[in-house]
C-alpha cells in the first residue's frame, strides 16, 4: 500500500489530498477562490497565482494533520504540472519540488487532464481500460479514448468554447453570477426546455467536434428580445447543450472499437440532467456509465494524487527540473482544431 500527496493549483482552486493505492482518500482540502474572482465574473490569473502562493503551504500542512501523517510517511509527491494558468501551476509544482527535494521522495508531474481522466478509477475499482471519456469542464470539452495511463486518443474537442465556458457565459448574460453552471442548472429546473428555439451547433455533422459559441450568442439574442423568461432560456440552453453532447458522444461511440464504459468527468459532470442523458446513452449501447462523485468532478487534488498513484505503480516519476506547461494535450498526435488553440 502506497500513499501519495497530491497538489492542485492550475486554476482557481488550491487543493491538497492524500490518497492510497487501495483507493482511500485519507484527507483532502480545497480552498476555493470564488470570492476573490466573483467581482470580475471570471478567473483573474494574477489574483489566482497570489492566492495559491498564500494558501498552499498551510493547506498541505492541514491536510497532513487531518490524516495524522507526516511527510515522511508519504511515498511520493504528485502535483499538477499543466495545463492551466501558468502562475498557479508554478506555485503548486515548485512547492512539490521543494517537498520532494527536502524529503528525498519521488516527484510526479501530473497532467491535470489526466487527473480528470483517471479520477473515475479512483471512485470505481471495477472500471477497466479502455473507456470512452467525456471531459467537460470550464476550460475543456473533449471526447477521449482512454487506453491506459498516459495513453489517450482524442476523438473530439471544441472548435470554440468549452461546455462549462458556455454555461458560465450564458449565466452571465442572464445575470446569474459566477460560476454560472450550478446556477443555470438550478434555474433550468423551473423552465421549459422547449420554450426558446436555440441552435444545436454541429449536431449531425460529419466532423467529430463540438461548438458552443453560436449557442451562447443565441442565448444573448433570446435574452435581448425580451420575449422569454430567464428560466425558459436556461432550460432551453441546457437542453440544446445536452442534445449536442449526446449527438457527439453517439458519433464517437460509433467510431471506436469496443470500450468498457462511458465515463464523464470535469466540472460540468456535476450537472444532473447531463448525467441522466449520458446514462441513457450508455444504456442504449449496453455500456456501464461511470461518473465520479460530485466532489471529484470539479478541480481537486485527490484526482491528482490518484494519477500519481497510477503513475507510481508503473514505476514512473519525474526529475526535479520538470517544467510547468501552460498547454499540455493528452493526445500529442491530435490535430489542432481551428479556434481551439487556447484549450489544449
Ligand atoms: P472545472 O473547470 O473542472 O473546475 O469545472 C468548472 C466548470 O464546471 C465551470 O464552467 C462551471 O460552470 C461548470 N459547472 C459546475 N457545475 C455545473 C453544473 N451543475 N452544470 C453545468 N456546469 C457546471
Ligand atoms: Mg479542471
Amino acid at each position: 500500500m502506497r500513499t501519495v500527496l497530491g497538489i492542485e493549483s492550475s486554476c482557481d482552486e488550491t487543493a491538497a489530498a492524500l490518497v492510497t493505492s487501495d483507493r482511500k482518500i485519507l484527507a483532502q482540502r480545497i480552498a476555493s477562490q470564488d470570492e476573490a474572482h466573483r467581482p470580475y465574473g471570471g478567473v483573474v490569473p494574477e489574483i489566482a497565482a497570489r492566492a495559491h502562493a498564500e494558501r498552499i503551504a498551510p493547506l498541505i500542512e492541514a491536510t497532513l494533520a487531518d490524516a495524522g501523517m507526516t511527510l515522511d510517511e508519504v511515498d511520493a509527491i504528485a502535483a499538477t504540472a499543466g495545463p492551466g494558468l501558468i502562475g498557479g501551476v508554478m506555485v503548486g509544482l515548485v512547492t512539490a519540488k521543494a517537498l520532494a527535494m527536502a524529503t528525498g521522495k519521488p516527484l510526479i508531474a501530473v497532467n491535470h487532464l489526466e487527473g480528470h481522466a483517471l479520477s473515475p478509477r479512483l471512485a470505481d475499482a471495477d472500471l477497466q481500460y479502455p473507456y470512452l471519456l467525456l471531459l467537460v469542464s470550464g476550460g475543456h470539452c473533449q471526447i477521449l479514448l482512454v487506453e491506459g495511463v498516459g495513453s489517450f486518443r482524442r476523438l473530439a474537442t471544441t472548435i470554440d468554447d468549452a461546455l462549462g465556458e458556455a454555461f458560465d457565459k450564458s449565466a452571465k448574460l442572464l445575470g446569474l453570477g459566477y460560476p454560472g453552471g450550478p446556477a443555470m442548472e438550478r434555474l433550468a429546473l423551473e423552465g421549459d426546455p422547449r420554450a426558446v428555439p436555440l441552435p444545436r451547433p454541429l449536431k449531425g455533422s460529419d466532423e467529430p467536434h463540438f461548438s458552443f459559441a453560436g449557442l451562447k450568442s443565441a442565448v444573448m439574442r433570446a435574452k435581448q428580445s425580451g420575449q422569454y423568461a430567464d428560466a425558459d432560456i436556461a432550460a432551453s440552453f441546457q437542453q440544446a447543450a445536452i442534445d449536442c453532447l449526446i449527438d457527439r458522444a453517439r458519433r464517437a461511440l460509433a467510431s471506436v472499437g469496443k470500450v468498457n464504459a462511458l465515463v464523464v468527468a470535469g466540472g460540468v459532470a456535476a450537472n444532473k440532467a447531463i448525467r441522466g442523458a449520458l446514462e441513457a446513452l450508455a444504456a442504449e449501447h449496453g455500456l456501464d456509465f461511470v461518473a465520479p462523485p460530485l466532489a471529484l468532478c470539479t478541480d481537486n487534488a485527490a484526482m491528482i494524487a490518484w494519477a500519481g498513484v497510477e503513475r507510481f505503480a508503473m514505476g514512473q516519476s519525474d526529475p526535479l527540473d520538470v517544467a510547468a506547461r501552460p498547454r499540455w494535450p493528452l493526445d500529442p498526435e491530435a490535430e489542432t482544431v481551428r479556434g481551439a488553440g487556447v484549450k489544449a
